[in-house]
């Protein structure tokens, strides 16, 4: 056993200022480097909230966001706000206080990811008549199932609790990503939900949870399901992204789709838990994707970056040989 200090260790000078925030709650121990932060913020939010005048507002957004050098895509309807943004720290925080300077908009929640990529390259603010495109027009949004906390959802899992989980997002999401055990229907577009939940009708008195990308299908979906006699439905409250973010390497297993230019967020560093989905051309698992640069087929493929870039950007022999592709590589 080596010998007691004789005499305490001088004490450590005090840390750089930032330092401390390097440290997430979750670190226990010190770190010999901190963390790399990554140079983007991608914050995905929505609301249904009433907007008397969407167009009014669509444009005001616009000229703000040109003006402050923010990215992304916003979605303005009568029933709500829907978005993705994209700059660096700077441009993030002013964003959200802009947006929370509206009083309807005042309690947004803003689920972040971290990138090194750019993500957005444009800004667009658009004006829809739904602000996720579903088609339930009879779906009361009051009918919306109660929310699970990440750590309800978890605990149905170490419980091994008798559930059916849900995935609402269209088939190639869930190809490259899902929970453990989802069922992952065949959907090419969420207007498909009624169809799916004709499917689903022998699980009406078991417990089912659905989830989504942030939460937002699942508002109205879940109401769906209730309206349709489904006794006891759950939605994951700020869906995947709230899941991954606090607990990566658990129950969710895979990449998550992005429809940015990341591609996919890949939450996982467990070697086992890091890919659902293999490459196309050569099987090597991954859960990148691109879509086919033939126009005319646009088809989403699973794809490695070497295989990528061998079959130039196409799925097939015919699809590179067409007269119809892209200009410009994308993905
Ligand atoms: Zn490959
Ligand atoms: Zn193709």
């Amino acid at each position: 056993m080596p010998p007691p200090p004789t005499q305490a260790p001088p004490p450590l000078p005090p840390p750089p200022p930032g330092f401390l925030r390097f440290f997430s709650k979750k670190v226990r121990g010190p770190r010999d480097k901190p963390p790399i932060m990554s140079k983007y913020k991608v914050i995905s939010f929505y609301k249904y909230v009433d907007i008397e005048n969407p167009e009014s507002l669509a444009e005001e957004h616009l000229n703000w966001c040109v003006a402050n050098s923010v990215k992304g895509k916003v979605y303005l309807a009568k029933e709500g706000i829907n978005g993705c943004v994209f700059g660096d720290d700077d441009i993030i925080e002013n964003y959200k206080s802009h947006l929370k300077s509206y009083k309807i908009f005042e309690d947004v929640w803003f689920k972040e990811t971290f990138t090194d990529v750019v993500a957005y390259y444009k800004m667009h603010v658009r004006i829809k008549a739904e602000i996720v495109n579903s088609g339930l027009n009879q779906t009361k949004l009051e009918n919306t199932a109660p929310k699970l906390t990440p750590e309800q959802l978890l605990k149905f899992y170490e419980d091994k609790k008798d559930f059916v989980i849900v995935d609402t997002r269209n088939w190639y999401e869930s190809k490259i990503g899902r929970f453990k055990n989802a069922l992952t229907p065949h959907i090419t577009h969420f207007r498909e939900w009624p169809k799916v939940v004709e499917t689903l009708s022998e699980y009406k008195d078991k417990t089912i949870v659905t989830y989504c990308t942030g939460g937002i299908r699942c508002e109205k979906a879940s109401a769906y399901l209730r309206e349709q006699g489904f006794k006891d439905v759950y939605q994951i409250n700020g869906g995947i992204l709230n899941y991954i973010q606090q607990f990566p390497d658990t129950y969710w297993e895979g990449g998550m789709f992005v429809f940015d230019d990341r591609r996919v967020f890949e939450p996982n560093t467990k070697e086992d838990l890091k890919y659902t989905s293999n490459c196309h051309f050569c099987g090597k698992p991954t859960a990148y994707h691109i879509n086919c640069h033939n126009l005319d087929c646009d088809k989403i493929i699973v794809c490695c970056h070497d295989c990528k870039v061998e079959n130039e950007y196409c799925c097939s022999d015919d699809c590179r040989e067409s007269s119809n592709k892209r200009k410009v590589f994308h993905g």
